[in-house]
Protein backbone atom coordinates (compact mmCIF):
# COMPACT_ATOMS: atom_id res chain seq x y z
CA UNK A 1 0.00 0.00 0.00
CA UNK A 2 1.07 3.51 -0.56
CA UNK A 3 0.79 6.07 2.06
CA UNK A 4 1.42 9.75 2.69
CA UNK A 5 4.65 11.08 4.68
CA UNK A 6 7.59 9.40 4.95
CA UNK A 7 8.14 5.89 6.31
CA UNK A 8 11.12 5.29 9.14
CA UNK A 9 11.61 1.93 11.32
CA UNK A 10 10.01 1.67 14.43
CA UNK A 11 6.99 4.04 13.36
CA UNK A 12 3.82 3.40 13.81
CA UNK A 13 0.82 4.24 11.41
CA UNK A 14 -3.00 4.40 11.73
CA UNK A 15 -4.62 3.17 8.19
CA UNK A 16 -7.70 4.35 7.90
CA UNK A 17 -10.59 5.26 5.15
CA UNK A 18 -10.41 3.07 1.78
CA UNK A 19 -7.38 1.61 3.01
CA UNK A 20 -8.16 0.47 6.00
CA UNK A 21 -11.18 -1.43 4.58
CA UNK A 22 -9.12 -3.01 1.97
CA UNK A 23 -6.75 -4.41 4.58
CA UNK A 24 -9.47 -4.91 7.18
CA UNK A 25 -12.49 -6.78 4.87
CA UNK A 26 -10.68 -7.44 1.92
CA UNK A 27 -7.55 -8.63 3.03
CA UNK A 28 -8.96 -9.43 6.46
CA UNK A 29 -5.71 -9.11 8.27
CA UNK A 30 -4.88 -9.58 12.00
CA UNK A 31 -2.77 -8.86 14.62
CA UNK A 32 0.69 -9.75 13.75
CA UNK A 33 0.25 -10.13 10.13
CA UNK A 34 2.52 -8.39 7.50
CA UNK A 35 1.71 -5.96 5.06
CA UNK A 36 4.05 -4.03 2.78
CA UNK A 37 3.75 0.16 2.77
CA UNK A 38 5.61 2.08 0.52
CA UNK A 39 6.14 5.81 0.50
CA UNK A 40 7.13 7.39 -2.89
CA UNK A 41 10.28 8.61 -0.73
CA UNK A 42 12.06 5.48 0.63
CA UNK A 43 10.58 2.91 -0.98
CA UNK A 44 8.91 0.08 0.22
CA UNK A 45 8.80 -1.21 4.03
CA UNK A 46 7.79 -4.68 5.65
CA UNK A 47 5.27 -3.64 8.85
CA UNK A 48 3.10 -5.72 11.21
CA UNK A 49 -0.57 -5.44 12.09
CA UNK A 50 -0.82 -4.15 15.76
CA UNK A 51 -4.62 -3.71 15.94
CA UNK A 52 -6.97 -4.11 13.29
CA UNK A 53 -10.71 -2.02 13.78
CA UNK A 54 -13.69 -1.57 11.42
CA UNK A 55 -11.92 1.75 10.44
CA UNK A 56 -8.71 1.95 11.44
CA UNK A 57 -5.82 -0.56 11.22
CA UNK A 58 -2.57 0.66 13.42
CA UNK A 59 0.73 -0.78 11.84
CA UNK A 60 4.08 -0.71 12.86
CA UNK A 61 7.01 -0.60 10.53
CA UNK A 62 9.57 -2.75 10.57
CA UNK A 63 12.15 -3.60 7.79
CA UNK A 64 13.11 -1.64 4.59
CA UNK A 65 13.02 -3.83 1.61
CA UNK A 66 13.61 -1.79 -1.08
CA UNK A 67 14.88 1.79 -1.69
CA UNK A 68 12.58 3.90 -4.06
CA UNK A 69 13.59 2.45 -7.53
CA UNK A 70 14.59 4.79 -10.47
CA UNK A 71 12.70 4.75 -13.70
CA UNK A 72 14.07 6.51 -16.97
CA UNK A 73 12.85 9.97 -17.75
CA UNK A 74 10.15 9.22 -19.99
CA UNK A 75 6.74 11.25 -20.16
CA UNK A 76 3.97 9.93 -21.48
CA UNK A 77 1.63 12.92 -22.85
CA UNK A 78 -1.30 11.66 -23.90
CA UNK A 79 -4.40 14.01 -25.16
CA UNK A 80 -7.52 13.64 -22.41
CA UNK A 81 -10.02 10.90 -23.82
CA UNK A 82 -13.18 9.79 -21.91
CA UNK A 83 -12.73 8.59 -18.64
CA UNK A 84 -12.37 4.72 -19.10
CA UNK A 85 -9.80 5.35 -21.97
CA UNK A 86 -7.79 7.79 -20.12
CA UNK A 87 -8.05 5.61 -16.95
CA UNK A 88 -6.94 2.60 -18.73
CA UNK A 89 -3.91 5.04 -20.10
CA UNK A 90 -3.15 5.79 -16.62
CA UNK A 91 -2.81 2.19 -15.90
CA UNK A 92 -0.92 0.55 -18.45
CA UNK A 93 1.37 3.72 -18.29
CA UNK A 94 2.33 3.01 -14.54
CA UNK A 95 2.66 -0.27 -15.24
CA UNK A 96 4.99 -0.60 -17.68
CA UNK A 97 7.36 2.01 -15.84
CA UNK A 98 6.58 5.97 -17.09
CA UNK A 99 8.30 8.54 -15.07
CA UNK A 100 5.84 11.73 -15.39
CA UNK A 101 2.22 11.66 -17.29
CA UNK A 102 1.60 15.00 -18.83
CA UNK A 103 -2.21 15.42 -20.20
CA UNK A 104 -2.78 17.60 -23.02
CA UNK A 105 -5.85 19.09 -24.33
CA UNK A 106 -6.46 19.44 -27.94
CA UNK A 107 -9.19 20.82 -30.05
CA UNK A 108 -10.43 17.65 -30.75
CA UNK A 109 -10.49 16.45 -27.25
CA UNK A 110 -13.86 15.05 -26.44
CA UNK A 111 -13.16 15.37 -22.29
CA UNK A 112 -11.78 19.00 -21.18
CA UNK A 113 -11.19 18.03 -17.78
CA UNK A 114 -9.05 15.75 -15.40
CA UNK A 115 -10.58 14.44 -11.92
CA UNK A 116 -7.21 14.63 -10.50
CA UNK A 117 -7.82 12.59 -6.96
CA UNK A 118 -9.50 10.09 -9.07
CA UNK A 119 -6.41 9.67 -11.65
CA UNK A 120 -4.50 9.53 -8.63
CA UNK A 121 -6.15 7.43 -7.50
CA UNK A 122 -6.11 5.06 -10.34
CA UNK A 123 -2.17 5.51 -11.04
CA UNK A 124 -1.55 4.62 -7.48
CA UNK A 125 -3.62 0.80 -7.83
CA UNK A 126 -1.42 0.02 -10.55
CA UNK A 127 1.80 0.82 -9.06
CA UNK A 128 0.49 -1.43 -5.69
CA UNK A 129 -0.82 -4.00 -8.72
CA UNK A 130 2.51 -4.29 -10.05
CA UNK A 131 4.61 -3.68 -7.09
CA UNK A 132 6.27 -0.01 -8.63
CA UNK A 133 7.87 1.96 -5.50
CA UNK A 134 7.18 4.76 -7.03
CA UNK A 135 4.60 6.78 -8.38
CA UNK A 136 4.65 8.37 -11.45
CA UNK A 137 4.23 12.10 -11.23
CA UNK A 138 0.62 13.08 -12.54
CA UNK A 139 0.40 17.06 -14.14
CA UNK A 140 -2.71 18.82 -14.80
CA UNK A 141 -3.62 18.80 -17.96
CA UNK A 142 -2.28 21.71 -20.35
CA UNK A 143 -3.40 22.80 -23.67
CA UNK A 144 -1.20 21.61 -26.27
CA UNK A 145 0.25 25.38 -27.17
CA UNK A 146 1.30 26.31 -23.50
CA UNK A 147 2.02 22.25 -23.38
CA UNK A 148 4.38 22.72 -26.09
CA UNK A 149 5.92 25.90 -24.96
CA UNK A 150 6.72 24.40 -21.65
CA UNK A 151 7.98 21.39 -22.87
CA UNK A 152 11.97 21.11 -21.50
CA UNK A 153 14.72 22.21 -24.28
CA UNK A 154 16.84 18.88 -22.88
CA UNK A 155 14.17 15.95 -23.66
CA UNK A 156 13.17 14.86 -27.29
CA UNK A 157 9.08 14.88 -27.39
CA UNK A 158 8.54 12.11 -29.76
CA UNK A 159 4.83 12.29 -32.10
CA UNK A 160 2.90 9.58 -32.60
CA UNK A 161 2.21 10.62 -36.00
CA UNK A 162 -0.64 8.03 -37.70
CA UNK A 163 -0.41 10.35 -40.83
CA UNK A 164 3.41 8.61 -41.01
CA UNK A 165 2.70 5.97 -43.47
CA UNK A 166 1.77 8.52 -46.42
CA UNK A 167 4.81 10.57 -45.44
CA UNK A 168 8.03 8.92 -45.79
CA UNK A 169 10.07 11.44 -43.60
CA UNK A 170 7.96 9.58 -40.18
CA UNK A 171 10.43 6.85 -39.00
CA UNK A 172 8.69 3.74 -37.59
CA UNK A 173 8.67 4.42 -33.50
CA UNK A 174 11.00 1.03 -32.90
CA UNK A 175 13.58 2.45 -35.01
CA UNK A 176 13.62 6.23 -34.16
CA UNK A 177 13.33 5.28 -30.22
CA UNK A 178 16.75 3.15 -30.21
CA UNK A 179 18.18 6.35 -31.83
CA UNK A 180 17.79 8.92 -28.99
CA UNK A 181 18.24 8.45 -25.20
CA UNK A 182 16.08 9.69 -22.06
CA UNK A 183 15.14 12.54 -21.33
CA UNK A 184 12.11 11.57 -23.94
CA UNK A 185 8.47 12.39 -23.87
CA UNK A 186 5.73 11.00 -26.34
CA UNK A 187 2.69 13.33 -27.40
CA UNK A 188 -0.69 11.44 -28.52
CA UNK A 189 -3.54 12.42 -29.94
CA UNK A 190 -7.31 12.24 -28.88
CA UNK A 191 -9.78 10.00 -30.16
CA UNK A 192 -10.22 12.46 -33.38
CA UNK A 193 -6.12 12.89 -33.64
CA UNK A 194 -5.16 16.29 -34.25
CA UNK A 195 -6.40 18.82 -36.49
CA UNK A 196 -4.05 20.19 -39.05
CA UNK A 197 -2.83 23.31 -37.73
CA UNK A 198 -2.31 21.41 -34.42
CA UNK A 199 0.03 18.92 -36.56
CA UNK A 200 2.03 21.66 -38.04
CA UNK A 201 2.21 23.09 -35.07
CA UNK A 202 3.87 19.91 -33.16
CA UNK A 203 5.93 19.92 -36.56
CA UNK A 204 7.33 23.05 -36.18
CA UNK A 205 8.64 22.66 -32.52
CA UNK A 206 12.36 22.38 -32.07
CA UNK A 207 12.58 18.86 -30.22
CA UNK A 208 9.76 17.47 -31.81
CA UNK A 209 10.13 14.50 -33.76
CA UNK A 210 6.95 12.27 -35.39
CA UNK A 211 7.27 8.69 -35.18
CA UNK A 212 5.03 6.22 -36.82
CA UNK A 213 3.11 2.88 -35.10
CA UNK A 214 2.39 1.61 -38.52
CA UNK A 215 0.10 1.50 -41.15
CA UNK A 216 -3.16 0.83 -38.64
CA UNK A 217 -4.82 3.74 -36.93
CA UNK A 218 -4.91 2.54 -33.20
CA UNK A 219 -7.37 3.52 -31.18
CA UNK A 220 -5.77 6.81 -29.15
CA UNK A 221 -5.20 4.37 -25.61
CA UNK A 222 -4.05 1.89 -27.76
CA UNK A 223 -1.36 4.14 -29.48
CA UNK A 224 -0.43 5.73 -26.13
CA UNK A 225 0.04 2.16 -24.35
CA UNK A 226 1.81 0.49 -27.37
CA UNK A 227 4.47 3.19 -27.82
CA UNK A 228 5.30 3.45 -24.66
CA UNK A 229 5.88 -0.12 -24.27
CA UNK A 230 8.25 0.20 -27.23
CA UNK A 231 10.10 3.07 -25.97
CA UNK A 232 10.51 1.10 -22.43
CA UNK A 233 11.67 -1.74 -25.16
CA UNK A 234 14.15 0.22 -27.00
CA UNK A 235 15.61 1.37 -23.79
CA UNK A 236 15.75 -1.53 -22.29
CA UNK A 237 13.64 -1.42 -19.72
N1 LIG B 1 -10.69 7.15 -33.77
C1 LIG B 1 -9.75 6.34 -33.01
C2 LIG B 1 -10.05 6.50 -31.50
O1 LIG B 1 -11.23 6.74 -31.17
O2 LIG B 1 -9.23 6.33 -30.61
C3 LIG B 1 -8.36 6.66 -33.50
C4 LIG B 1 -7.64 7.75 -32.81
S1 LIG B 1 -6.01 8.11 -33.38
C5 LIG B 1 -6.35 9.33 -34.58
C6 LIG B 1 -5.41 8.96 -31.97
C7 LIG B 1 -3.94 9.19 -31.89
O3 LIG B 1 -3.25 7.95 -31.78
C8 LIG B 1 -3.31 9.91 -33.04
O4 LIG B 1 -3.46 11.31 -32.94
C9 LIG B 1 -1.85 9.48 -32.92
O5 LIG B 1 -1.17 10.27 -31.97
C10 LIG B 1 -1.98 8.06 -32.39
N2 LIG B 1 -1.92 7.04 -33.45
C11 LIG B 1 -2.90 6.16 -33.80
N3 LIG B 1 -2.46 5.34 -34.78
C12 LIG B 1 -1.18 5.70 -35.05
C13 LIG B 1 -0.19 5.23 -35.96
N4 LIG B 1 -0.43 4.23 -36.79
N5 LIG B 1 1.02 5.84 -35.95
C14 LIG B 1 1.27 6.87 -35.12
N6 LIG B 1 0.38 7.37 -34.24
C15 LIG B 1 -0.83 6.79 -34.20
Amino acid sequence: LFVKGELAAGQQRAIEGPQAHYLGRVMRVGEGDAVILCDNFSGEWAARVVTAGKREVVLEIADHLRPREDVPDFTLCPALLKKPRFDQVLEKATELGVAKIRPVITRRCVADALNMDRARTVITEAAEQCSRTALPELFEPQPLAQFLREWPEDAVLWFADEQGPEDDTVPPAATAFAERWPPAGLLIGPEGGFDDAERDLVRDHLQARPVSLGPRILRAETAAIAATAVWMAAMGD
